[in-house]
């Protein structure tokens, strides 16, 4: 049987983004585990500092939000977004991909973007430049959001 990684429920992502922190050291504590709730439970990008806000009223310390967001980051199961002022993270799938940002709503969509990549580094080749590292990022209208945006006739 093949294992998946994909993580079916918020419930149980939020469950693997605890054990692997506690790979990473950090231990298991009630405040952790609100902080990993909270991310869990964003759909689109959100700030660490937005995260103080919403937590610390619920005794949630700043550090534990600085330092569980920073640690998720290094790990891969939080990706930073660059794009338009936007600055924040957003819950990822570990492997490589790339995010297209909803403008309107805030959806962060994952994308394999492979065949841009192939082009790339067609063109670094030509160039004879060695690429390590790249950033990509797609910024619009998601597909419901381009329905709302005054497309008549659209279901309800
Ligand atoms: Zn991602
Ligand atoms: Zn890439
Ligand atoms: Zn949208």
């Amino acid at each position: 049987m093949v294992r998946k990684t994909a993580h079916s429920a918020n419930v149980s992502r939020a469950g693997w983004m605890l054990q692997r922190l506690a790979e990473e050291g950090l231990r298991h504590t009630e405040q952790r585990a609100i902080v990993v709730q909270a991310i869990v439970d964003k759909r689109g990008a959100f700030t660490a500092e937005g995260l103080v806000d919403e937590l610390q009223p619920r005794g949630v310390a700043r550090a534990t939000v600085y330092r569980t967001v920073e640690v998720l980051e290094r790990v891969g199961l939080l990706a930073r977004i660059h794009l338009d002022n936007r600055h924040g993270y957003t819950v990822c799938e570990e492997g490589h991909h790339h995010h297209l940002l909803c403008e309107r709503c805030g959806v962060v969509i994952p994308v394999d973007a492979s065949d841009v990549e192939v082009a790339i580094r067609r063109l670094a080749d030509a160039l004879r430049f060695q690429v390590d590292t790249h950033l990509l990022e797609f910024a619009g209208l998601c597909e419901a959001c381009q329905a709302r945006n005054g497309r008549t006739g659209s279901a309800p």
